[in-house]
C-alpha cells in the first residue's frame, strides 16, 4: 500500500468546501462541513491520513511540506476552489517531485480534460464516484487499469473505462474512525447545529431533479442508494462511543427523507441509542413520519425551500407545492422540530417582485434560522447548461466566488440584473431577522441558554462583518462591472 495523504487543501480564509457545502464558499458566519467525501476513501486505505486544512486554519506553508512523507496525495476540489487547488498541487510537487497527485470531486469529474490541462502538477483525476478508484491507486494498481479516471501518458490525456455506480453501500467502511483519528471535531461549526457536531452520509443520490443542485447531477445520481439500517445503527453506536463530547449528529444525505419507511426505521434505532440528530429533508414529509422522527431524537431539519414563488419552483423542477411546504412547516413546528430553511435568489424567472414574494414567504412560514444563497451555475448542472444557452452567465466558468471566497451573483437576466440579485441577499436577511417578533424570540433563546447566548453573540459579530465585507467596493464593483446592470 502506498503512503497516501487525503487533502482538503488550504483555501480562502473560512472557505467551506466540505461535503455538506452545496455551494463551496465562505459563509456569513464561520461554518465548516465535514470532508465526508474524502474520509470515505481514506477509510479504505490503511495507514492513510486525512488533512482538512480550512477548519484547522492550516496554511499552504504548513501543509505543503507534508508531501515529503507521502507517495500519493488525493486532493478534493470544487469549481470555486479549483484554481487555488491546482496551484497547491504544484506546491506539493515542489516539495516532493516524486509525489503522485490525484484530484477528486464534482468539478474534475465533469471537466476532466480541462482540469488536467489547466493543472500540470496533477497526474490523474477521478471521473464520477472515486472511492474505489482511490483505494485501487493507493494499492499500487497501474493507472491504465483503474476504471473511472483520466490520467496523463506521454503528454496526452487518457481515459480509462467508466466505473459502475456503487450499489452495495454497506460495503463502504465507516468514516467515523477516520474522523476520530484525523480531525478535530471542535473545529467544525454550523451555526444552526449544536456544537460540537458530526455529520456523515447514510446514502447517496436524490430522487428529485432540481436543476441547480450539484451533487445528484454529478456524483450522487437520482436514485437514493442507501446503507442498511443495521449498518447505520452500528456506525452510530460506534460514533456515540468515539465522540462523547458531540451534542448532535447530522445526516448529510441529500434528502434523508426520500425513503420514508427507512427514515422511520433508522429513527427508531437512533432513539434506542439515545442520540440527538438532524438531517436534510424535503418540505413534503408527512406529519406521521415527522412525529416518529421527533419522538426518536430528531432535533432539526435542514429544508431547501429555495423560493416562495410557485413558478420559480416549477422552473427549477423542485417538485414541491407551496401549500404542501406550508403544511409541512406548520406540522414540524407544532411537533417541536426546529427548521433551518435555505433560500436561493436569482433562479430562472426571478424578478424584483418574486424576490419580495420569497422574503414574505420566509417571514410567514418562519423557520428558526435561514440561509440565503445566490444561484450558482455549476458545470454539470442543468442550470449551467441553461445559463450558457440563454446568455445569463456573467462570469467565466469557475468564477463563482470573489477574492475573499464569498459568493458572487453569477447570473444576469434581462428582467433582473446581477447587482439587484446580489444586494437582495442582505435585504432578505435584514427583513427576516430584524423583525420585532424574531428579535424577541432570539433574545428569549439566548436568555434561556448561556450556550446559545455565546454562540449567537459570536455569530452576530461574524454576520455583520460578513455584510460589511460583501459591501466592500471590490466586491460590489465586481458584481456590477461584469455585466449589464439594470437591463
Ligand atoms: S431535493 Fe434537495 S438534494 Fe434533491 S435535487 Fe433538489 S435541492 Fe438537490
Amino acid at each position: 500500500m502506498r503512503k497516501t495523504l487525503f487533502l482538503n487543501p488550504p483555501s480562502y480564509e473560512g472557505f467551506d468546501g466540505g461535503a455538506g457545502a452545496r455551494y463551496q464558499a465562505r459563509r456569513e458566519i464561520r461554518s465548516f462541513w465535514y470532508p465526508t467525501w474524502l474520509a470515505q476513501p481514506a477509510a479504505m486505505v490503511p495507514g492513510s491520513r486525512l488533512v482538512d486544512a480550512p477548519p484547522d486554519g492550516l496554511t499552504v506553508e504548513q501543509v505543503a511540506p507534508l508531501a515529503r512523507d507521502y507517495e500519493l496525495a488525493v486532493l478534493h476540489t470544487s469549481t470555486p476552489s479549483f484554481p487555488n487547488d491546482a496551484r497547491f498541487a504544484a506546491h506539493l510537487k515542489d516539495e516532493n517531485p516524486r509525489l503522485e497527485v490525484g484530484m477528486v470531486g464534482a468539478h474534475v469529474g465533469v471537466l476532466p480534460m480541462q482540469s488536467l490541462n489547466s493543472a500540470p502538477a496533477v497526474d490523474w483525476v477521478a471521473v464520477g464516484e472515486f472511492d474505489y478508484a482511490c483505494a485501487e491507486i493507493a494499492s499500487g494498481r497501474p493507472l491504465p487499469q483503474v476504471p473511472g479516471i483520466a490520467y496523463r501518458e506521454n503528454g496526452l490525456v487518457r481515459f480509462t473505462a467508466p466505473r459502475p455506480t456503487i450499489e452495495d453501500m454497506d460495503a463502504l467502511p465507516p468514516v467515523v474512525d477516520v474522523y476520530h483519528r484525523d480531525l478535530t471535531v471542535e473545529n467544525y461549526f454550523i451555526g444552526y447545529l449544536l456544537h460540537p457536531y458530526v455529520s456523515l452520509y447514510t446514502g447517496r443520490g436524490c430522487r428529485s431533479k432540481c436543476t441547480f443542485c450539484l451533487w445528484p447531477q454529478t456524483l450522487g445520481g437520482h436514485r437514493y442508494r442507501v446503507r442498511s439500517a443495521d449498518s447505520v445503527e452500528a456506525e452510530m453506536a460506534r460514533a456515540k462511543k468515539l465522540f462523547l463530547q458531540v451534542k448532535e449528529f447530522f445526516f448529510d444525505d441529500d434528502t434523508f427523507t426520500d425513503d420514508l419507511p427507512r427514515a422511520e426505521e433508522i429513527a427508531r434505532r437512533l432513539g434506542r441509542l439515545g442520540l440527538t440528530w438532524s438531517c436534510n429533508a424535503k418540505a413534503n414529509v408527512p406529519r406521521k413520519t415527522l412525529q416518529i422522527l421527533r419522538e426518536n431524537g430528531l432535533r432539526l431539519l435542514l429544508v431547501g425551500y429555495e423560493s416562495g414563488n410557485q413558478q420559480i419552483l416549477n422552473n427549477i423542477k423542485k417538485g414541491i407545492r407551496l401549500d404542501i411546504a406550508r403544511e409541512f412547516t406548520r406540522n414540524a413546528k407544532e411537533l417541536g422540530i426546529t427548521i433551518h430553511g435555505t433560500f436561493i435568489l436569482g433562479l430562472p424567472g426571478e424578478t424584483p417582485e418574486t424576490i419580495r414574494e420569497t422574503i414574505r414567504y420566509a417571514c410567514e412560514i418562519e423557520p428558526e434560522t435561514i440561509q440565503v444563497s445566490l444561484a450558482a451555475p455549476y458545470p454539470g448542472t442543468e442550470l449551467y447548461r441553461q445559463a450558457q444557452e440563454q446568455g445569463w452567465l456573467q462570469i467565466k466558468t469557475g468564477d463563482l466566488v470573489d477574492t475573499h471566497g464569498v459568493q458572487v451573483a453569477a447570473l444576469n437576466y434581462r428582467t433582473l440584473s446581477s447587482t439587484i440579485i446580489f444586494n437582495s441577499v442582505e435585504e432578505f436577511y435584514r427583513k427576516f431577522y430584524f423583525r420585532p417578533r424574531k428579535i424577541v424570540s432570539m433574545v428569549g433563546g439566548m436568555l434561556r441558554s448561556p450556550d446559545v447566548m455565546r454562540r449567537r453573540l459570536r455569530e452576530g459579530v461574524e454576520f455583520f462583518r460578513f455584510l460589511h465585507q460583501r459591501r466592500e467596493p471590490s466586491q460590489v464593483s465586481r458584481a456590477s462591472a461584469t455585466g449589464a446592470v439594470g437591463n
